[in-house]
């Protein structure tokens, strides 16, 4: 198993099944989590290559679960890209100052994530998703 695993963090279905359905097609495995804590636990246990975290979520906000992961020594490593609505400027200095290493814009650009996902994950073995 080679390709990289992206945990998605989204709590809405309709994005959860856009970005699930633009990551496979792209050749990458997916996991999946509704809300922020079930998506830090899930992190604990996968070890996914890197999470797209939604930031308005139920239980634990993304903001919060994104400082909880960068808090963690062993989960720091990961790549946190933040998903945020494009009228709320102020979620993405948030998200920055909460530790994500980036953001992507909603509605999802396939370009933009694309370029995101190929900046912090490196082909494994010469393989492209391009
Ligand atoms: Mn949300």
């Amino acid at each position: 198993m080679t390709e990289h695993r992206i945990l998605v963090v989204e709590d809405n279905e309709d994005n959860m099944t856009l970005l699930v359905d633009l990551l496979v097609s792209l050749g990458y495995s997916v996991l999946s989590a509704r809300e922020g804590q079930a998506g830090v636990d899930m992190a604990r246990t996968e070890k996914p290559d890197l999470i797209l975290m939604d930031l308005s979520l139920p239980v634990l906000d993304g903001w919060s679960a994104t400082r909880m992961l960068k808090a963690d020594p062993v989960l720091r490593t990961i790549p946190v890209i933040a998903l945020t609505a494009h009228a709320m400027m102020g979620d993405r200095k948030r998200a920055l100052d909460a530790g994500c290493d980036d953001y992507v814009t909603k509605p999802i650009k396939l370009t933009e994530l694309v370029s995101r996902l190929e900046k912090y994950l490196p082909p494994k073995n010469g393989e492209s998703h391009a």
